[in-house]
C-alpha cells in the first residue's frame, strides 16, 4: 500500500510517497515557485539521488501532474494506479474536526468554512486537495489537521479573556497547531517508556522555526502554547510569541502602524531574529553567542526561559509530569538549548545527563538514571504520521462506511 502525502503552500507543494508495508519513504520532493517565474520540481529517492528540473508550473494541478510523472518516469511507481491513498496536511480544522477526516463533499465544505481562520494556509491546502481529486478521482483522500489533536482542550484552556461574544460570533479562541507532531511524539514517548499512553502526563516541546509546547494528559491534549494563530506562545525564529497586546495598539496610535506593517513586524521581524539582530537560525545564534555577541546570548536566554516557564505551567496544569519530550529542528539537535531549558528544574524531577544530552536527531532518553521525570528526544515525522492516519482511517472506513466521528460532537460556537 503506497500513500502519497501532500503538503501544499501558496506557491509550493511538498510530497512524500511512503510504502506503508514497511513505512519506507520511496521518494520525496518539492514543487516550488508554482505560478511564478523560475518554478521547478526536485525529488530525492532513497534519501540520496537528488533530481531537479526547471519546468513551468502554472498552477497546483500542473504541479501534481508533474509530481506523478516524475514518480513514474523515475520508476518509483509504474502508474498512478499504484497510489492507494493520499494524505493531505490541512492546517486549520477549526472546531469542526477533532480527528483526521476522509475527504468527501461534506468534509470539503467544512474545510472551506475554516479558510477564514487561516487564509494563508487553508486556502492553498484546499487548492491542493481539489487538484489531487481532479487528477486522481478514484483515490481515497484523507485530511489531517494541525489543530485536531488540540480539540480535547477544556474551555478554561482555550477561552481568551475577551468578551465571550468574540468566541461565539467570530470563533476567536485558542486552537493550537503542530498537533500532528505533538500527538506523534507523545505516543512515541509512551512506547519508548513502555507505558500506556493514556496513563501519562507528558509535555511535548516542538521547537523549530515555529515552536509550540503541548500538555498531554492521559492521552489527550489539555493545553498548548500557540493560540488563535501560530503567532502566540513562545518567541520563535521570527515570530514574537505572546506579547502585551497594548504594544500593538500603541504602535497603531503613536507610530502609524497598520495591519500589514504589524503582521510583518510580529511574524517576520521579531522573535530571536528581532532580539539578536543577527539571524532566526539557532545555529547562527549559537556561533555568535560563543564569540561573545551579547544579543545572540540574550535571544537564546529569552527563548529557553519562555519554554521553561511553559513546562512549569503545564506540570502545574496537569498536576505533575512524567515525561518531557523535545522534538523538531532545535529540540532534536540543539543540546545547549535543551540544557538551558531544563536547568534548575530538578525541583519538579527533571534532570538530564550532560553526556546523553549531546545526542542529535535520534530517539533517546537523556535523563539521569534516577530522574523522576523522563526527558526524551524524539524526532518528529509529520509525513509518516499523516500516512499512518490515512491508512488507519481507510481501514476503519472499510468496517463502518458511515463513521463520521471526525466531526466534533457538537459545535461549541453557539
Ligand atoms: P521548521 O519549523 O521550518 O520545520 P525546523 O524544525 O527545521 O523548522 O527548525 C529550524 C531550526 O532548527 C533552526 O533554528 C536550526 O538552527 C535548527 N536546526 C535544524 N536542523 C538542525 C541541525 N541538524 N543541527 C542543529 N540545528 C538544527
Amino acid at each position: 500500500m503506497k500513500v502519497l502525502v501532500i503538503n501544499t503552500g501558496s506557491s509550493s507543494l511538498k510530497y512524500q510517497l511512503i510504502d506503508m508495508n514497511n513505512e519506507k519513504v520511496l521518494a520525496k520532493g518539492l514543487c516550488d515557485r508554482i505560478g511564478l517565474d523560475g518554478s521547478f520540481i526536485k525529488q530525492t529517492i532513497n534519501s540520496c539521488n537528488e533530481f531537479k528540473k526547471e519546468t513551468k508550473l502554472n498552477n497546483h494541478n500542473e504541479a501534481i501532474m508533474e509530481t506523478i510523472s516524475l514518480l513514474t518516469d523515475s520508476g518509483i511507481i509504474k502508474s498512478m494506479d499504484e497510489i492507494t491513498a493520499v494524505g493531505h496536511r490541512v492546517v486549520h480544522g477549526g472546531e469542526k474536526f477533532c480527528k483526521s477526516a476522509l475527504i468527501d463533499e461534506e468534509v470539503i465544505k467544512a474545510i472551506e468554512e475554516c479558510i477564514i481562520l487561516a487564509p494563508l494556509h487553508n486556502g492553498p491546502n484546499m487548492v491542493g486537495i481539489k487538484a489531487c481529486r481532479e487528477i486522481l478521482p478514484n483515490v481515497p483522500m484523507v485530511a489531517v489537521f494541525d489543530t485536531a489533536f488540540h480539540q480535547t482542550m477544556p474551555d478554561k484552556a482555550f477561552i481568551y479573556a475577551l468578551p465571550y461574544s468574540f468566541y461565539q460570533e467570530k470563533g476567536i479562541r485558542r486552537y493550537g497547531f503542530h498537533g500532528t507532531s505533538h500527538k506523534y511524539v507523545a505516543q512515541r514517548a509512551a512506547v519508548v517508556l513502555n507505558k500506556q499512553f493514556n496513563t501519562l502526563k507528558i509535555v511535548t516541546c516542538h521547537l523549530g522555526n515555529g515552536s509550540s509546547i503541548c500538555a498531554v494528559k492521559n492521552g489527550a491534549a489539555v493545553d498548548t502554547s500557540m493560540g488563535y494563530t501560530p503567532l502566540d506562545g513562545v518567541a520563535m525564529g521570527t515570530r514574537c510569541g505572546s506579547i502585551d497586546p497594548a504594544i500593538v495598539t500603541g504602535l497603531i496610535e503613536h507610530d502609524n502602524y497598520n495591519a500589514a506593517m504589524l503582521n510583518d513586524l510580529l511574524n517576520k521581524k521579531s522573535g530571536v531574529l528581532g532580539i539578536s539582530g543577527i539571524s532566526s537560525d539557532f545555529r547562527d545564534l549559537d556561533e555568535a553567542a560563543k564569540k561573545g555577541c551579547e544579543r545572540a546570548e540574550l535571544a537564546l536566554n529569552v527563548f529557553s526561559y519562555q519554554v521553561k516557564k511553559y513546562i512549569g505551567a503545564y506540570a502545574a496544569a496537569m498536576g505533575g509530569i512524567d515525561a518531557l519530550v523535545f522534538t523538531a529542528g532545535i529540540g532534536e539537535n540543539n543540546s545547549d538549548i535543551r540544557k538551558r531549558i531544563v536547568e534548575g528544574m530538578e525541583f519538579v524531577g527533571i534532570e538530564i545527563d550532560d553526556e546523553k544530552n549531546q545526542a542529535r536527531g535520534i530517539e533517546i532518553d537523556v535523563s539521569k538514571p534516577n530522574a523522576k521525570v523522563k526527558t526524551l528526544i524524539i524526532p518528529t515525522n509529520e509525513e509518516l504520521a499523516i500516512a499512518r492516519e490515512t491508512v488507519s482511517l481507510l481501514n476503519n472506513f472499510k468496517h463502518d462506511s458511515a463513521d463520521k466521528s471526525y466531526f466534533c460532537e457538537k459545535e461549541r460556537v453557539h
